[in-house]
């Protein structure tokens, strides 16, 4: 028997109730490689799967955990022998399939990566799907021309996951990054990721009816939508790009007019981590590995246990977690 988070729902009632509860190796569902994990981490789309569910969770009783990093123990899968180190992030684990809190995991092998070179399992998981989904973001900037020197780089919700490690990575490439956060005690804590310029998110929340703004960025990398993304797309310098991730500020973009792309030929490059094949995420990894700075990410993590989640997954949904969580499923 083993711990794990277990989500259940009252079908009469519709409401879901979070706790730590102890299951056996049968409970778990199929697949070919089952792994002990180690560490997991709190995603934004986990505090939905924590909580009411947001439509993520196919069906309950559910263990969440969007992500895992770990040591396979059971193998049918000629990749993987017990004893390898893996990763796993995506591929609707924690929604559609038991995920990562839980001390064991069992998945279809094409789901995993071998744990990068040069990493633990975690510092892999203080990464997480946040993190390589900044790492993705940068990448599809710079495929798209973005190169230092042409001005800051904005990042949007700077104080969050995928922010966090997307203003340390931009800034260990050699760009000026601009740190937009609502939080400004959370200041120093950016500058110490490499941000040269805080900005204040209600300086970007305003929707103006002015279909262009002054040219500012050299490119973005935007978790948040809403508001913010319609002014932003309309700073950016003529024939840059938006990577947007996410939509922790709403999912409409507001205020948006189609000038940006007509008269200043701006992208927008939307990223998604879930379906990742497996070449971009091992590309993306050892990137990771390379340009992220390991100092700046233990600066970036909160510990917890499988019992801080359902506090946790609420918190993140406020928008109230700095950097990255990394839960320990054995402690
Ligand atoms: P976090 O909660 O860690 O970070 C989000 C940040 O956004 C907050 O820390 C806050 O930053 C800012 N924020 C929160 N609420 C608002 C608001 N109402 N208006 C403006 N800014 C706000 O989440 P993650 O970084 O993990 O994820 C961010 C987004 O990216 C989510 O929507 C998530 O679902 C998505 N995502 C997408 C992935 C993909 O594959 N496409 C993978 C991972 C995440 P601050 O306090 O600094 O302002």
């Amino acid at each position: 028997m083993f711990n794990a988070l277990i989500v259940e729902k009252d079908e009469e009632t519709g409401k879901t109730q979070a706790g730590v509860k102890q299951i056996g190796e049968d409970d778990l569902p199929h697949g070919e490689v089952t792994v002990a994990v180690e560490y997991s981490t709190v995603n934004y789309k986990d505090g939905l799967c924590v909580g009411p569910g947001g439509g993520l969770v196919r069906h309950y009783p559910h263990v969440p955990g969007i992500d895992f990093a770990g040591t396979v123990e059971e193998s049918s899968d000629d990749r993987y022998t017990p004893g390898d180190k893996v990763v796993l992030t995506g591929w609707r684990v924690g929604e559609a399939h038991w995920g990562g809190y839980a001390q064991k995991a069992r998945v279809r092998a094409d789901w995993l990566v071998p744990l990068p070179e040069g990493l633990t399992t975690r510092q892999a998981m203080a990464v997480g799907t946040a993190g390589l989904t900044a790492m993705l973001a940068v990448q599809a900037l710079e495929d798209h021309g973005l190169a230092p020197g042409h001005g800051p780089v904005l990042v949007t919700g700077a104080a969050g996951g995928v922010g966090s490690v997307a203003t340390a990575v931009l800034a260990q490439l050699g760009h000026e990054v601009a740190a937009v956060t609502g939080r400004p005690e959370q200041a120093d804590y950016l500058e110490g990721l490499g941000a040269t310029e805080i900005v204040a998110r209600d300086e970007l929340t305003e929707v103006t009816k002015k279909p262009l703004e002054s040219e500012k960025w050299s490119g973005c990398v935007d978790a948040v939508a809403g508001a913010i993304l319609g002014r932003v797309l309309k700073q950016m310098k003529y024939g840059t790009s938006v990577a947007a991730v996410g939509l922790a500020g709403g999912p409409a973009i507001e205020g948006a007019l189609i000038t940006p792309f007509i008269l200043r030929g701006v992208n927008l490059l939307g990223i998604d981590s879930v379906m990742q094949p497996y070449d971009n995420r091992v590309r993306a990894w050892s990137r990771i590995a390379r340009d992220l700075p390991m100092e700046k990410l233990e600066a970036m993590v909160q510990p917890a246990t499988l019992s801080d989640l359902p506090t946790l997954g609420s918190d993140i949904l406020k928008g109230q977690v700095r950097g990255r969580v990394v839960v320990d499923v054995n402690a």
